[in-house]
């Protein structure tokens, strides 16, 4: 089989031309900064690649230069989207450099080694592709299993361009001339593969973006930024199993703010909004960091804590005193801000469920009791169906107390 390394370089180019378009309609659409580059870098590279091919040898020696130029920025501008899709600034200079690299090599070197300027130019390809992968593999955190096309593609790229510098030119016949070797022919291949494999790599990598994107919107609560009912429930769920594995006892509270519909009532929703932050804050500034938190309902705030009974009163305690500590003053007089929290703990493995409704229980008496208090649940209902038929259609606070053995 014969193959025609023009009319494969001119394949390349057209698939990398609608590839560049493409990217920059969705980049456009999606207003994504990164496919913008992504995009405007296939643009360049196909221009680039299409006049070397088609009018290469009608060029003169700077025009060729030039036209090499764009082709190596367009390398850098790949390596800067990827820069650029992690959140981090381009690197102009990075950007740069490889096409003054060349011009320099270019202009320096005897024009009679061309085969030098060839690997010249293909070990700064390679370079910019082990950068890409390497800005790839930085950023991998969590997601490795799902980042590796994003990191073999670039490293094999630039491992096919260092290959006839790595197992040197024996491949090239004697006196044959590198345009119409099996490199070219090789090259082109692999450059259609790249492009393609590439623009996979940058769709898998935006809709992953998206994907989690959707999914912690869905456990976050937009005005407190902390989990969400849904969100707070799933990262017990793991919590929980984990501290069941090492045998360590759980504890879990609610906090319920006193009288919050007085304070929309007297100073309006927003400020309401206001003091819904001020809480989430001061919730937060008391726990550790292993601690989890969340907003459960309108007023209502949860936390699950990997330790004793005891010692999860004692935090309950300080993030009551906290929150009255931080009482304001607004115009129309003091926004009394306090809390009732009930706490309860269980053994290794005990169910969120359990915990939350011998909590809610414990929330209950504290409110009875007087609010702006802590009240530890003494036991933890035994059986939580017969609890949830006791207590269905009654308000958080106002429910029966579990039925316990
Ligand atoms: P208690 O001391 O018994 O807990 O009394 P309370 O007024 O805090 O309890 P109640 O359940 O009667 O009222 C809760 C109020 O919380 C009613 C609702 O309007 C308000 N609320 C719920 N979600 C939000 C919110 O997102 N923002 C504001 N500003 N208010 C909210
Ligand atoms: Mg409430
Ligand atoms: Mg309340």
């Amino acid at each position: 089989m014969s193959l025609d390394s023009h009319t494969l370089y001119l394949i390349a180019t057209m698939v990398a031309a609608m590839l560049g378009a493409m990217l920059l309609f969705f980049g456009g659409q999606e207003n994504n900064p990164a496919l913008k580059w992504w995009g405007t870098a296939y643009l360049l590279g196909a221009a680039s690649v299409a006049l070397w091919t088609l009018a290469g040898h009608l060029l003169n020696d700077m025009l060729s230069l030039a036209i090499g130029a764009v082709g190596f920025i367009a390398c850098g501008m790949i390596w800067n989207a990827a820069r650029v899709f992690h959140g981090r600034k381009p690197n102009l200079p990075g950007l740069v450099l490889g096409a003054i690299a060349w011009i320099g090599a270019a202009t320096l070197l005897d024009p009679a080694a061309a085969a030098l300027r060839v690997t010249i130019g293909a070990a700064i390809v390679a370079l910019y592709a082990v950068l890409t992968a390497m800005e790839l593999w930085s950023e991998r955190r969590r997601t490795l299993k799902r980042r590796w096309p994003a990191i073999v593609v670039p490293v094999l790229h630039g491992f096919v361009l260092m290959l006839p510098i790595l197992i040197g030119d024996f491949l090239l016949a004697p006196g044959e001339k590198f345009a119409g070797s099996l490199w070219a022919t090789v090259f082109s291949i692999e450059l259609v593969l790249y492009a393609i494999g590439t623009v996979f790599v940058i769709f898998m990598l935006v809709s992953e973006r998206t994907v989690t994107a959707h999914k912690n919107a869905a456990s976050m609560d937009p005005l407190t930024q902390m989990l969400n009912r849904r969100g707070f429930a799933e990262a017990c769920g793991r919590v929980i199993e984990r501290e069941a594995t090492a045998g360590r006892p759980v504890t879990v509270m609610i906090f319920d703010i006193d009288h919050f519909k007085s304070i929309n009532d007297r100073f309006g929703h927003p400020a309401g909004d206001e003091i819904l932050k001020l809480f989430s804050a001061v919730i937060v500034n008391n726990l550790r960091i292993s601690d989890l938190s969340g907003r459960i309902g309108g007023e209502e705030f949860a936390a699950l804590l990997p330790c004793s009974l005891e010692e999860g009163v004692i935090v309950a305690e300080r993030v009551r005193e906290a929150f009255e500590a931080s009482g304001i003053v607004c115009e129309d007089g003091a926004v009394d801000t306090t809390v009732s929290i009930g706490v309860a703990g269980g053994p290794a493995g005990t169910e969120l469920e359990v915990l939350l409704a011998a909590a809610d229980t414990a929330l209950y008496q504290a409110k009875r009791g007087g609010r702006n208090r802590v009240e530890a649940a003494e036991e933890l209902p035994l059986s939580l169906e017969k609890w949830r038929r006791t207590t269905a259609g009654l308000p958080a606070h106002a429910r029966a107390r579990p039925v316990v053995a």
